[in-house]
């Protein structure tokens, strides 16, 4: 994409209510735009990176047996009142609404209620089970403070995937994968290392649930953590008891403070029993189905990495979301051989499958530079008559800022790919 097509510009200051980092630079670099509180529109390269991260999601619950789908957005009252839910006082983030009829509809906040209730047209059998429906969908919730940008937003892109099982061994099996892909989720997402499985309160079936906790100071959590077992606990069971049974020594658990990532639960009948979600059994009994559910936000991913991997002058993108694979800036913008090879560059990248923003705008050096490190695509080349005149041009990678020389023909051979790091 030619950077004077993106209608999108860079600004000099965040809005004065907007207290998060990583929105200010979201917003600074013309990734998002705030509408009102915890409310925000994906411009352009917002959608970029929002759809990177999501592809790796959804490579990853592809991966163990995930089966896309779409549920829908409006909520009947009626299936959340069966599991207690439609109450305010029970779930106190709704947003609800009223038809024309004055009948009442609500948005839904999560969707274990429909998914339970469409699955009784599907399992009937064993033999239907174990299934694992997901799907990206935009949430709606009422959330008291929204001050986080886009990691709390009051409507957001949250990947939620439902567990099927015949029984709790079935479950836990499952448990078990789905962890190590998210894992793998937050590894390639850049965050890996500073995020850690946490123990948290686990409700009615299973005594504990875990949440995947991202150490950074725009973190709303406090978890414990433990450097040997490399793994945390949540405020809501850090107690003597809990740490005695998790073999935690006290005196080693070291205090962060991190963002909610993700989440795993088990529901075990929670759901499947008041929704009449029933199977036959092997043995001819009938039961109800045990579920689990598996939160990631998605936008919440993204606000986490904005915020982690950025530094004074801009965001600093992982190659795996970078909302473009290069950057390629043309810093003499008046010289006619540098537009000349700029455009060769450009065409010859863009048909070899490289996703490329050319800055060929009519701006000087000083400002191309400045928003390219404000935007952070992961790989910079800058053309300019200095480099021409060389016969040597920059390679910059932004999240480790280091510069390389290469040549015209290492770009044209696209070895710059393979040189400057793998970050
Ligand atoms: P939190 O405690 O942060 O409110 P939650 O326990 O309500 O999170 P879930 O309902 O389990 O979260 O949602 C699954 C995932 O969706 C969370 O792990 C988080 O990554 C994301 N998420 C939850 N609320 C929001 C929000 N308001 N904005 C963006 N992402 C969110
Ligand atoms: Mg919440």
């Amino acid at each position: 994409m030619r950077q004077s097509k993106l209608f999108t510009k860079t600004r000099k200051e965040a809005p004065k209510d907007e207290v998060s980092k990583s929105a200010q630079l979201l917003i600074k670099a013309g990734y998002i735009k705030k509408e009102m509180a915890g409310v925000y529109t994906m411009l352009p390269l917002g959608l970029r990176t929002l759809q990177k991260i999501q592809e790796i999601v959804r490579k990853n619950m592809n991966k163990i047996g995930g089966v896309e789908m779409n549920l829908t957005a409006l909520q009947d009252p009626n299936l959340w009142e069966k599991t207690g839910r439609w109450d305010d006082k029970v779930l106190d983030v709704w947003f609800k609404t009223k038809l024309k009829n004055d009948t009442e509809v609500g948005l839904a906040t999560t969707h274990e209620e429909p998914l339970t209730n469409l699955m009784k047209d599907h399992i009937s059998s064993y033999n239907d089970l174990p299934v694992y429906p997901y799907q990206f969908q935009t949430k709606f919730r009422n959330e008291l403070r929204a001050k986080s940008g886009i990691m709390r937003g009051r409507e957001f892109l949250m990947k939620d995937l439902y567990s099927f099982s015949e029984s709790k061994e079935q479950h836990d099996e499952f448990y078990e994968k789905i962890k190590k892909a998210y894992f793998d989720i937050y590894e390639e997402c850049g965050i890996g290392d500073k995020t850690f499985l946490t123990f948290s309160s686990g409700g009615s079936f299973s005594k504990y649930s875990h949440e995947f906790q991202t150490e950074t100071d725009a973190g709303e959590d406090i978890i414990y953590y433990s450097p040997s077992k490399k793994i945390a606990v949540n405020d809501e069971v850090y107690n003597d008891e809990v740490l005695k049974e998790l073999g935690l020594e006290k005196s080693e658990l070291v205090e962060k403070k991190t963002a909610e990532t993700g989440n795993i639960f088990t529901l075990g009948e929670r759901f499947s029993e008041p929704l009449e979600l029933i199977f036959d059994t092997k043995e001819g009994e009938r039961k109800p189905v045990f579920m689990g559910s598996y939160g990631i936000g998605i936008g919440r991913l993204m606000g986490v990495v904005a915020e982690i991997l950025s530094d004074d002058k801009g965001l600093a993108w992982p190659e795996s979301i970078s909302p473009f694979d290069v950057h390629l800036v043309n810093v003499s913008g008046d010289n006619e051989d540098s537009v000349k090879l700029s455009d060769e560059i450009y065409e010859h990248l863009t048909q070899n499958g490289i996703d490329v923003l050319y800055d060929d705008r009519k701006k000087g050096v000083g400002e191309k530079l400045g928003d390219a490190d404000l935007i952070g695509i992961s790989k910079r080349i800058v053309i300019g008559v200095k480099g021409i005149e060389s016969g040597e041009f920059d390679l910059y990678n932004r999240l480790n800022d280091k510069t390389e020389k290469v040549s015209e023909s290492q770009i044209m051979n696209l070895e710059f790919i393979k040189k400057n790091g793998n970050n």
